[in-house]
């Protein structure tokens, strides 16, 4: 498998740590388009290990895996997926980053100068990129279509969560007709792939798609794991909770909370530990013990959890002053 060659010039683009198969291939998507747009020095990077969907994906379409860059200090960056400090790179303040292209809440990266920042309520970063193919009039290649389809349909599970966009449903036909795969048949495919829970640890499950943000101060990770079938998350419930209790300590957070989305049922359990479960209940309007609850049509951690939590600790931080 060959490398992307490193030069002093480079731009990497790289998306959130634990990164996704939306925050992979929209680096590689946009690496890939600028490099046809003739800036050679544009390269994919990722912030972490891939996950086993995405390594799939690179997989299946003999894509190399972008590098891995654990330090943004002195480096120029494009920043795909994310523009929360939280959740980029550590020492972010301390490289330059140049342009965000993003689909999440506006965050809290302060950049001195003035940047591209393309931020639209889509379903995935990487509908944004592939619409910047065909403004381009550049036509991905399949390897490279399918890599932003699997991101299109990995983010909005298969275009069924509520953060779905008409832009979503009109990119991903046409990205699968380029890449010659069928959207649904390629969606069964990309589900699968995230494999079984079965054999995965809790704190794996806890892990690998754990992003952490900033509420008022308050520091809270929330994790979330999207399978078909939510009951045997739920049997599994004493080992998350402590496995959640674990990386509340390591990362000194003051909540952490797993979402456990059940795409068949369209709804999720919602499980926390550590402090301002009262928070977590008045705003959920639910008890948050050892049971945790059951959020009817609630499947999006960006639109349904995010939002809710935000306005929540805003609303205790002002009642405590
Ligand atoms: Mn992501
Ligand atoms: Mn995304």
């Amino acid at each position: 498998m060959h490398r992307y060659l490193i030069m002093e010039e480079t731009i990497h683009v790289i998306g959130h740590k634990n990164p996704d198969t939306d925050s992979i291939c929209s680096a590689i998507g946009y690496a890939f388009l600028r490099n046809a747009l003739g800036d050679d020095e544009v390269r994919p990077a990722r912030a972490g290990n891939l996950n086993s969907e995405t390594r799939h994906v690179l997989e299946r379409f003999s894509l190399p895996e972008p590098d891995l860059i654990t330090s943004a200090t002195g480096l120029r960056l494009i920043l795909v997926d994310h523009n929360e400090v939280a959740q980029a790179l550590d020492d972010i303040r301390h490289g330059t980053v140049l342009e965000v292209w993003e689909h999440h809440r506006i965050g809290d990266l302060q950049i001195p100068s003035p940047i591209t920042f393309h931020c639209e309520p889509v379903g995935a970063t990487a509908t944004l990129i592939a619409e910047q193919f065909f403004l381009n009039d550049i036509e991905p290649p399949p390897p490279i279509a399918g890599a932003l389809l699997a991101a299109i349909l990995s983010d909005t599970l298969v275009l069924a969560s509520p953060t779905t966009s008409n832009k979503d449903r009109r990119m991903a036909p046409r990205l699968a007709a380029l890449a010659g795969v069928d959207v649904a048949e390629f969606g069964a495919e990309l589900m699968a792939a995230r494999g079984d829970i079965a054999t995965r640890s809790a704190r794996d499950l806890v892990e690998a798609d754990f992003k952490a943000f900033n509420f008022s101060g308050n520091h809270v990770g929330i994790a979330q794991v999207e399978v078909p079938d939510a009951r045997p998350l739920a049997a599994r419930r004493a080992e998350l909770l402590e496995a959640m209790r674990r990386v509340k300590a390591e990362q000194n957070l003051r909540l952490v909370i797993l979402i456990g989305t059940d795409i068949t049922r369209k709804g999720s359990h919602l499980w926390a530990v550590g402090e301002g479960l009262d928070v977590v209940e008045h705003a959920f309007k639910c008890s948050s013990g050892e049971e945790g609850v059951f959020l009817e049509g609630c499947m999006s951690r960006k639109k349904q959890i995010v939002p809710v939590l935000e306005t929540a600790f805003a609303g205790a931080a002002l009642a405590n002053t």
